[in-house]
């Protein structure tokens, strides 16, 4: 059974996720990724520009900035609603989010309604999940910004908490530069950051992540319900390219009175981590408040002339909100698998061949023999060139094969004596431990064959 333990200590072992500075005891739940990890991260995000930019007629990108001009902020409402409810235990000191606290004993979101937090936690004596103790402070709200300062700004500059923002206001250059018409979505992929009350479950929750967002603009008259449940299963089958079976996905509706006023729905992916089912991605119809706040705050016109019909209109809004880090996370618990094999058991990270760290590795079958070093450095020198390859020749074949299969690279290439006399070489497939003798001359078209998308 995956744990996230078994995760994490092979995230760490295998150059995949790192505890960011190590060295100085750690910084709250921040991490780095590590050789293999930036490669899976890299591959998750041009899988995702792939299926939803470049596949697609309707969509656009852009890369926008983090630090954003602050009216930004006060007309989405951030500046005074991006609250967290917090509350601290007066006997230990530590600190939690209120809203997780109730919802875990009476399973009811209540978001945004903190003498309600206050009644609960008192009346039903919850504990402090570290000492024990029931004595809380009144719960509050907390903003999850991230303040700086910027020369030649007056006032706070913020970290984006989100990277839809920048779509926003970018809309009506994206309007006049570009030749795209409603239904349109602008996509961007970008760090964001929130001071979480309480960050953890590893990757799941830091305070600097990235997303990968979708401003979905359409006419307003346009039937909108089909269109949401397109991008629901669109979310769902992006979850899937990366290794999530079905059956570990469920939706949870929030409740309308829980919606902000102007959104007509919200659906959240929830995925079954190791530590429960949690939100994965979001998506939420937000009608037209984004560009009619900007536009009545700016001055500027945020809308769309549709020439044929002479009319004016300010789209409404579909957002498919897609977090990168937990993402990725989907792809290492859904990869990770133990076999019994004969001699013990086995680790292998079976990722979809699209977004597999590392495509292919090449071995000399001894690594004191020159001749047979030579060969497999030229071959790996060739593959390189159109793969990501590793070359390794460290321990012996059975350690090397270990080490690949908890990278969960797709390939293994040897080069063995015979390979010398006939030109050949052995090819392992990770998922099936089967080997197969190729002939150098047609290993390109070989590989090329096996690593193309169905
Ligand atoms: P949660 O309820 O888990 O705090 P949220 O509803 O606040 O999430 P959104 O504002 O909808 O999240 O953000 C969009 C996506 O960004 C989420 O679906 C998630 O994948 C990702 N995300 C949000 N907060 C974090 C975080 N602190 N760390 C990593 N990913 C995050």
């Amino acid at each position: 059974m995956v744990t996230m333990e078994k995760i994490v200590s092979l995230a760490k072992r295998r150059g995949f996720v790192y505890p960011a500075c190590e060295i100085y005891g750690g910084l709250a739940n921040a991490y780095s990724y590590g050789p293999y990890g930036v490669e899976l991260k890299n591959n998750i995000k041009k899988l995702w520009w792939k299926t939803f930019v470049h596949r697609r007629e309707d969509m656009v990108g852009i890369d926008g900035p983090i630090l954003l001009h602050p009216k930004l902020w006060e007309v989405s409402g951030h500046t005074t609603g991006f609250n967290d409810a917090m509350v601290d235990c007066k006997k230990c000191n530590k600190r939690f989010r209120a809203d997780h606290l109730v919802s875990d004993v009476v399973g009811e979101d209540l978001e945004g309604e903190l003498e309600k937090m206050d009644k609960v936690l008192k009346e039903k004596k919850v504990e402090c999940p570290d000492c024990g103790a029931s004595d809380w402070t009144n719960a509050r709200n907390f903003n999850m910004m991230f303040k700086t300062e910027m020369n030649g700004v007056d006032g706070d500059v913020y970290l984006r908490p989100e990277t839809a923002g920048a779509i926003f206001v970018d809309f009506k250059n994206i309007i006049d530069s570009m030749r795209v018409k409603p239904p349109f979505g602008i996509a961007q992929i970008g760090k964001a950051f929130r001071n979480e009350i309480v960050a953890g479950n590893f990757i799941f929750r830091t305070r600097e992540f990235e997303q990968m967002e979708i401003e979905y603009f359409i006419d307003p008259e346009t039937k909108w319900e089909s269109l949401f449940e397109e991008w629901l299963k669109l979310q769902e089958e992006f979850a899937m390219a990366l290794g999530a079976k079905k059956k570990d996905m469920r939706r949870y509706e929030h409740p309308k009175e829980k919606l902000s006023h102007y959104s007509k729905k919200t659906i959240d992916t929830e995925y079954k981590f190791p530590f429960g089912f949690s939100e994965l991605y979001g998506l939420a119809h937000r009608g037209d408040f984004d560009l009619s706040q900007h536009s009545k705050a700016s001055g500027h016109k945020l809308e769309y002339f549709n020439v044929e019909k002479n009319k004016r209109y300010i789209p409404h809004v579909l957002e498919p909100t897609f977090g990168l880090d937990r993402s990725l996370l989907v792809s290492l618990v859904s990869a990770y698998n133990e076999e019994e094999i004969k001699g013990g058991k086995r680790i292998v990270m079976k990722f979809p061949k699209e977004i597999a760290p590392i495509q292919i590795a090449v071995f000399p079958l001894l690594r004191n023999k020159p001749e047979l070093v030579k060969k497999a450095k030229e071959i790996y020198n060739d593959l390189k060139n159109n793969f990501v390859c590793e070359f390794d020749d460290n321990g012996n074949i059975g350690k090397r094969y270990r080490r690949q299969d908890e990278i969960g690279t797709l390939y293994c290439l040897t080069i063995d004596f015979d390979s010398l006399e006939k030109d050949d070489l052995t090819i392992r497939d990770r998922d099936t431990m089967k080997q197969e003798r190729v002939k150098i001359k047609e290993l390109t078209d070989y590989l090329i064959n096996k690593l193309e998308r169905k």
